[in-house]
């Protein structure tokens, strides 16, 4: 079984600072780490290895830099790692991102089949969770969002049995290979690297393809082939304290009293 791994660059922070001039994230003074949820999806991925037998291969867009991501990916259990890195990728949204994370894979497929891909749940800096959707729209390929679990792979039949992670439900789904799943990290523990595979991570170059080699077209990429412009970030503003109403405390009618005496001070309320 062929597994790839889509992993990102991330700051090391969910507090992401951005410029209010330019409206880009303001990366100086902070470390990059691998965005939380891919490398669970890295682990999810190996463990599948593990079980089942295969490959995993981790792949990101993103500057000469994310070849951190890999190294670390590689050190969790994957085999091998693709960077797709150009100057003109820079400035993409998901829609840009989403396409050339695609043809990369589509690559990769040429080479060699792919039968499932994982993404995290979400990126913790762009937030959008938009990526691993629209790269399954690209690949014409169904997806299912937030598992928190796979129950099985049936190689011969070619399915996979996972469980999702609804706000207010779980959904056990089957569905035919290939498929994109986005993982949440209830998903798994990620394990400590093994020295073997410390030893290899550090000294791990991944292959690094460009818009050339990907023959993108040019006009899908970057900020040219990126629609969404962000305007304006900001943060919400703070909540006010919440208010503990003294009494009440043994008998619910009382306490309902009280609440509503004071939404008819307040004026929350009428009395008709
Ligand atoms: C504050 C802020 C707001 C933004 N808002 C928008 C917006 O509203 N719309 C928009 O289109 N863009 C937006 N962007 C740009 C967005 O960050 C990029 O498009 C980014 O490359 C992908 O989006 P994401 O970070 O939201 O990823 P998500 O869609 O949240 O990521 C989901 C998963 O996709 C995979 N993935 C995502 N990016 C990569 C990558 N480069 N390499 C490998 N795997 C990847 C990972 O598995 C990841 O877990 C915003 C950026 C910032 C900083």
């Amino acid at each position: 079984m062929h597994v790839i791994v889509c992993v990102k660059q991330v700051p090391d922070t969910t507090e992401v600072r951005v410029d209010p001039e330019t409206n880009t994230l303001i990366r100086e003074g902070v470390p990059s780490i691998i965005n939380p949820y891919d490398a669970h999806a890295v682990e999810a991925a190996v463990s599948l290895k593990e079980e089942y037998g295969g490959k995993v291969t981790v792949i990101s867009m993103g500057p000469p830099q994310a070849e951190e991501v890999m190294r670390r990916s590689i050190a969790i259990g994957a085999d091998e790692g693709i960077l797709l890195s150009d100057r003109n990728f820079a400035g993409s949204d998901t829609l840009a991102t989403s396409y050339i994370l695609a043809k990369g894979i589509k690559r990769l497929a040429e080479r060699e089949p792919v039968d499932l891909i994982l993404c995290g749940k979400q990126a913790i800096d762009g937030d959008t969770a938009q990526v691993g959707p629209g790269i399954a729209v690209r690949l014409n390929i169904p997806q299912l969002t937030y598992v928190m679990k796979i129950e099985s792979v049936d190689i011969e039949n070619r399915e996979i049995i996972v469980h999702r992670k609804l706000e207010d439900k779980r959904v056990r789904a089957a569905c035919k290979l290939p498929v994109l799943l986005t993982v949440v990290k209830d998903i798994n523990e990620i394990r400590y690297a093994s020295l073997p595979n410390l030893i290899k991570s550090a000294r791990y170059k991944p292959n690094i393809w460009s818009q050339k080699e990907l023959e993108l077209d040019i006009q899908q990429i970057g900020l040219k082939g990126s629609p969404t412009s962000v305007s304006k970030i900001f943060a919400p503003p703070q909540r006010g304290k919440g208010e503990i109403i003294p009494g009440g405390q043994d008998s619910p009618d009382e306490a309902a009293g009280l609440l509503v005496q004071k939404l008819l001070i307040t004026k929350i309320i009428a009395n008709k």
